[in-house]
């Protein structure tokens, strides 16, 4: 009961890519990449384990952005055909790749990373992949001419993926879907379809993780205009409640989010952030309990997972790693009080 877990992403340590920077370009090249890629993914299974967290990740050690590390494997995309796009409802303008015909794997993305991680711990591993809607939303479309029409497509992708992944031994497969609290609209009319795609046939757990991203400048204007509650998810929970997803992550702690919203997914594990990724103040373990004690208003200690409230990426990583400990020490905390 209440098991731990994280949400995505760890700091990059300083030697692989530049610290504090979402994002960052490598430090390392070729073969030494690849080797400081599966050095740095040590690390942080370790930390994990020593933090006390039960279901862990490699990190995201291997990849640069959380999206473009998947794209990167997939045909039907033109790097160098840069549209100019507003994303997340035009909160940055980026200069994104355009899909100029039907998209397809080049082969296995992720696989030899789980195959590689999956020796290395006796936990549950878990392992995250861009969402379908979330991806449409970092790419530019010059071929499909349909929104949900490249979505679809990229869900069947992403569950060929999946269903690897799954083979090699990940427990626990999650979807980043920030673009949901953007497009609340086009979730319930075709994201959560593409969802429930991306997922098909898999037996293992499967999430999707929702947020506000992490704590960089354009976010944090962006909830500035919010207003006082955070009331975006009320319409969107209804559908991931009847979706096929069976976890939902999503952020508590020090969110404007009403932990009320919980209720309405009475059916699902939800994914309790209750570590605050856009603050280098460490939480303590009596504060990470009390946000799991309030989110347990909501939802039953049994589909409650103890989570960070997005990657924990772009912080210090002496930071991150007792921001971890705190997560184990709280969950621990708010498990004995049970
Ligand atoms: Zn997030």
């Amino acid at each position: 009961m209440l098991e731990t877990t994280i949400a995505g992403s760890l700091p990059k340590p300083a030697w692989l890519a530049e610290p504090e920077r979402l994002w960052a370009p490598w430090r390392l090249e070729g073969a030494e990449l690849e080797e400081g890629k599966r050095d740095a993914t040590l690390i942080w299974l370790k930390e994990q384990e020593d933090a006390g967290i039960d279901i862990v990740s490699g990190g995201e050690q291997f990849r640069i952005h959380f999206v473009h590390g998947f794209l990167e494997h997939v045909d039907g995309i033109d790097w160098d055909k840069k549209t100019k796009m507003g994303i997340r409802d035009n909160r940055y303008t980026v200069d994104v790749p355009t899909v100029t015909g039907p998209v397809s794997r080049k082969g296995p993305v992720h696989s030899d990373e789980v195959r590689f991680v999956r020796p290395h711990t006796d936990k549950k591993l878990k392992f995250t992949l861009p969402g379908p809607m979330t991806i449409c939303d970092t790419i530019a479309d010059a071929h499909y001419g349909s929104r949900p029409d490249m979505a679809m497509a990229f869900a069947e992708l992403l569950n060929a993926e999946a269903k690897e992944l799954e083979a090699l031994g990940v427990d626990s497969i999650q979807f980043d879907e920030p673009a949901f609290n953007a497009f609340m609209k086009e979730t319930v009319e075709w994201g959560v379809d593409a969802l429930n795609l991306a997922r098909k046939g898999l037996k293992c757990k499967t999430a999707v993780h929702i947020c506000y991203g992490y704590g960089i400048q354009e976010n944090i204007d962006w909830k500035q205009t919010l207003g006082a509650e955070w009331r975006q998810y009320e319409e969107i929970f209804p559908s991931l409640n009847n979706s096929d997803i069976d976890q939902v992550s999503l952020e508590c702690a020090n969110s404007k989010v009403p932990l009320s919203l919980i209720g309405l997914l009475k059916d699902k594990d939800v994914l309790v952030g209750a570590i605050d990724v856009a603050s280098t103040n460490v939480e303590t373990p009596e504060q990470v309990a009390a946000t799991l004690q309030a989110a347990m208003e909501f939802v039953d200690p049994e589909r409650t997972v103890a989570c960070t409230n997005c990657g924990l990426a772009p912080l210090p990583r002496d930071v991150s790693v007792d921001k971890l400990r705190a997560l184990g020490a709280g969950a621990a905390l708010a498990r004995k009080a049970l």
